[in-house]
């Protein structure tokens, strides 16, 4: 017997583990193992969660029409698995495990746990790497060391995908045979200890099948269009696919072939060429993830960082998280966050930078609240999107960044449409004054005045990085 052991790549296309557990010798099972303790230790948001369950309920069916059975167990923290797996192992005669690596500490640590149990048993593990387009160690500067940079790594990801890239397609032996669906009681239990308002399940469709339409429909309708427009928040102009990306109902490699397809028509290609590296990007921090294992502990990229004394101050952070700051870009994208479980990239990088830098809060406590509320919450994203905007991260630039609050959504929400529509105080003023509201206090007494000042900003910050390098 093969067992296809699934994670986070709830699929059945573009799965090299599945097709290589259905080309081996004897039948296949499959299993999934809930555990919802780690997404409690780890604050993963309850839509996460509810796109997790559902997007497995499909799976089961999937597979179930495909003569596979999906067991699903309920199995608390990783540290129940190895024996749990090695339970299900003895029941049915598994001789073979095959699973989508994963990259995070914990996980890692599960594996390895498992991989002990099952070399107890002789039962043979084999992983892929279809989580990434690029394995995470694969790539190394003439050094022998990580990339860090990310423009450097981007070249050199470019040229191993024009060498190596292939897509695992669908094995012809999936014939139309029927098997039972075993685990959908205990997804439904889980599901049943999930509560998510509707105004938000409303909004999203779990699953491989829908990631496979929104992929199809963001290449034909917005993807020519995507370097230009996808910086402006009003617009439908990026691909909403992170949930899926980050839950496995959609693979990177099917992102990557439909976009490289694409490029074959002329008006697409820049468009395309421009998402291309958003893939990277993902990658990027995969990879740095993997291989700098101080930030699973919290710690930051750059140690010096760490010596940063931040204020703590509740109020302030309150304001943030409900979307009372009194700057309309950062309110209004705070509260799409709270509303809809998504933010847009260019309003993450303004609202991350605005908690650590304006409000000097540690970045941590942001990159807690994003987890608790993305329904794409992804460590290595959200650790390294964090980073990135607070300074303590992996960004190049030799100059030190701090976002002018007002200059972003002058130039990226020009007309002041997308802080209308999320902050509706502000929709009666015109599009010069709807960026600073305080120039005129009469027209919107509900609207709070700016919570702390732009100005000193970046002198304060700057001092406090130097000191912080002085002192490392
Ligand atoms: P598109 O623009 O269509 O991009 C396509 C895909 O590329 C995305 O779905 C995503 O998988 C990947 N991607 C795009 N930008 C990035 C990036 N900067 N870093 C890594 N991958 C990227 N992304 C997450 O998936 N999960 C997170 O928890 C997360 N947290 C973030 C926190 C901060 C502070 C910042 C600055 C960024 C974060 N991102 C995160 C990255 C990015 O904002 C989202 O992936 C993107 O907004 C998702 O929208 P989309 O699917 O329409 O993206």
């Amino acid at each position: 017997m093969n067992l296809v052991w699934y994670r986070n790549d709830l699929r059945i296309h573009a799965h090299r583990a599945l097709q290589e557990a259905l080309q081996a010798e004897g039948p296949v099972t499959a299993v999934y193992f809930i555990c919802e303790d780690q997404w409690d230790s780890h604050g993963v948001a309850p839509l996460r969660r509810w796109y997790v369950l559902h997007s497995l309920n499909e799976l089961g069916e999937q597979l179930a029409q495909r003569g596979i059975t999906l067991h699903v167990v309920d199995a608390g923290d990783f540290s129940q698995v190895p024996q749990k797996l090695a339970s299900l192992v003895r029941e049915h005669g598994v001789e073979r495990i095959f699973c989508t690596r994963e990259y995070p500490l914990n996980e890692r640590r599960r594996d390895e746990a498992v991989a002990a149990e099952m070399d107890k048993q002789g039962v043979a593990i084999r992983g892929f790497d279809d989580s990434v387009l690029v394995p995470p160690t694969t790539l190394r500067t003439g050094k022998g060391t990580p990339y860090t940079v990310f423009s450097a790594y981007k070249k050199r990801w470019d040229v191993w995908l024009e060498q190596h890239f292939s897509i695992p397609g669908l094995p012809g032996s999936m014939a139309a045979k029927s098997a039972k669906f075993a685990g959908k009681a205990v997804v439904d239990k889980a599901l049943d200890r999930v509560s998510v308002p509707a105004s938000l399940t409303d909004l999203w469709t779990p699953g491989e099948q829908a990631a496979a339409q929104q992929l199809e429909y963001f290449v034909g309708r917005h993807l020519g269009q995507y370097r230009k427009h996808r910086d402006f928040p009003s617009l439908t102009a990026t691909s909403s696919l992170s949930a899926a990306l980050s839950a496995g109902t959609l693979s990177p490699a099917s992102c990557f072939h439909a976009a490289r397809q694409a490029m074959s028509d002329a008006g697409a290609r820049d468009g395309a060429a421009c998402w291309i590296g958003e893939l990277a990007w993902r990658d990027f921090y995969r990879q740095i993830m993997a291989q700098y294992p101080r930030l699973s502990w919290g710690r930051a990229f750059r140690p010096e960082t760490d010596l940063l004394e931040w204020d703590n101050d509740d109020d302030l952070f309150q304001a943030w998280c409900e979307g009372r700051t009194g700057y309309p870009l950062v309110d209004a994208a705070m509260r799409q966050l709270v509303a809809t479980g998504w933010m847009h990239n260019r309003l993450r990088m303004v609202t991350a930078m605005f908690l650590s830098k304006h409000l000097w809060q540690d970045w941590r406590r942001g990159e807690d609240f994003f987890m608790q509320h993305l329904i794409d919450g992804d460590f290595a994203a959200n650790n390294g999107g964090w980073q990135w905007s607070a300074s303590t991260g992996t960004d190049a630039v030799p100059y030190f960044r701090v976002f002018n609050p007002v200059r972003q959504s002058q130039r990226f929400d020009a007309e002041g449409k997308f802080i209308a529509y999320w902050v509706p105080e502000l929709k009666a003023l015109d599009n010069k004054t709807i960026h600073e509201p305080w120039k005129q206090p009469l027209l919107v007494p509900d609207y709070p005045a700016p919570i702390v000042p732009h100005a000193g900003v970046r002198e304060r910050v700057t001092e406090s990085f130097k000191g912080a390098k002085q002192a490392y």
